[in-house]
C-alpha cells in the first residue's frame, strides 16, 4: 500500500490556528478532498487535485477518498474546525468499517485542528472552565426527539452546552425550541453566547441573556456557535467592551438543587 488517508483539521478560519501538523498534511497532499468552502481556503497547488463536493455527501466523498488512497494516492480529507467533532473523521470511519476490506491496510492519521467551540470560548473568556459538553442541533442524522433528551439530560446535570448546527434554512426553529427548553431550567439572565464566523473577517461575537437569546434565535445562522452558560456562568463587565464570561472551576451545590423550581 503506497497510499495513505489523513483526515485535516483546518481549525475554524484562520491560517494562524492551522496546526503545523495539519499544513505539513496538506502539503504532502496528492489529492485533497472536501466540502467546496473548505478547499477553497486552500491554495491551488501544482500536484495537488482538489476533488470538491457537496456538503450532504459525506459518506460519498470518505469511501472517494478511501478508494483514491487504496489505489496509490496521498489523500487529505479536509474538514472546518477539527475533523472529529461533528465532521469527516466519523464519515471516513464509518464508511471504512462498511467498505472493502483491502480499506483497513491503508494508513489513517487524524490531524486535529481547533474547533469552533474552543475558539468561540477563548474570544469569550473562560466560559468552558467548568463541566461541558457539545450538542448538535442538526436532525439530519438523528431524530429531533433524541436532541430534546439530551438537551433535558444536560440541562439538568447544569453543564455548559455548546450548540453546534444550531439553524439552516431547512431548520429554522430548533435553536428557539432548544433555548425555550433552557430557559425551563435556567434563570432568564443566564449568559448565552451567540458567536458566529469566529477568527474569521467577519467575526461577531454577541453576549446575550437567555430571555434575549430566545428573542435574537433568528439571528443565528449555520456559521454561529451558541453557547448556554450553567447557573455558575458569570460575566465580568468592563467599561468600554463587551463582559468576559466565565465558569469558575469549582462547583459547591449539586445539579438537582440548581435546576429545582425553574420549570
Ligand atoms: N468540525 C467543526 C464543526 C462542524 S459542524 C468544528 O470542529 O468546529 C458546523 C458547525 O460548527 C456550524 O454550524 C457552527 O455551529 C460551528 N462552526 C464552525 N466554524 C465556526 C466558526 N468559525 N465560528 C463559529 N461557529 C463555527
Amino acid at each position: 500500500m503506497t497510499g495513505s488517508l489523513t483526515i485535516v483539521g483546518l481549525g475554524p478560519g484562520p491560517e494562524r490556528w492551522l496546526t503545523q501538523a495539519a499544513q505539513a498534511a496538506l502539503d504532502a497532499a496528492t489529492d485533497l478532498v472536501g466540502y467546496g468552502p473548505y478547499l477553497d481556503r486552500i491554495p491551488a497547488r501544482a500536484g495537488a487535485t482538489k476533488h470538491a463536493s457537496d456538503n450532504r455527501v459525506e459518506l460519498f466523498r470518505a469511501s472517494h477518498a478511501l478508494s483514491l488512497a487504496a489505489s496509490g494516492h496521498k489523500v487529505a480529507v479536509v474538514s472546518g474546525g477539527d475533523p472529529g467533532v461533528f465532521a469527516m473523521a466519523a464519515a471516513v470511519f464509518e464508511a471504512l468499517e462498511a467498505g472493502d476490506a483491502v480499506w483497513r491496510t491503508i494508513p489513517i492519521t487524524v490531524e486535529p485542528g481547533i474547533t469552533a467551540m474552543l475558539a468561540a470560548a477563548a474570544k469569550a473568556g473562560a466560559p468552558l472552565g467548568g463541566d461541558f459538553c457539545a450538542i448538535s442541533l442538526s436532525d439530519n442524522l438523528k431524530p429531533w426527539e433524541v436532541v430534546t433528551a439530551r438537551l433535558q439530560a444536560v440541562l439538568a446535570a447544569d453543564l455548559v452546552i455548546c450548540l453546534y448546527n444550531p439553524i439552516s434554512k431547512a431548520r429554522p426553529w430548533q435553536l428557539g425550541a432548544a433555548l425555550e427548553l433552557a430557559a425551563q431550567h435556567r434563570a432568564a439572565d443566564t449568559p448565552v453566547i451567540f458567536a458566529r464566523a469566529v477568527g474569521r473577517p467577519d467575526e461577531a461575537l454577541r453576549v446575550l441573556t437567555l430571555t434575549d437569546a430566545i428573542a435574537q434565535a433568528g439571528t443565528a445562522d449555520m456559521a454561529t456557535l451558541v453557547m448556554i452558560g450553567a447557573s455558575a456562568t458569570r460575566l465580568i463587565v468592563r467599561e468600554d467592551a463587551d463582559p468576559w464570561v466565565y465558569t469558575p472551576r469549582s462547583v459547591t451545590k449539586s445539579p438537582c438543587a440548581t435546576s429545582q423550581g425553574r420549570t
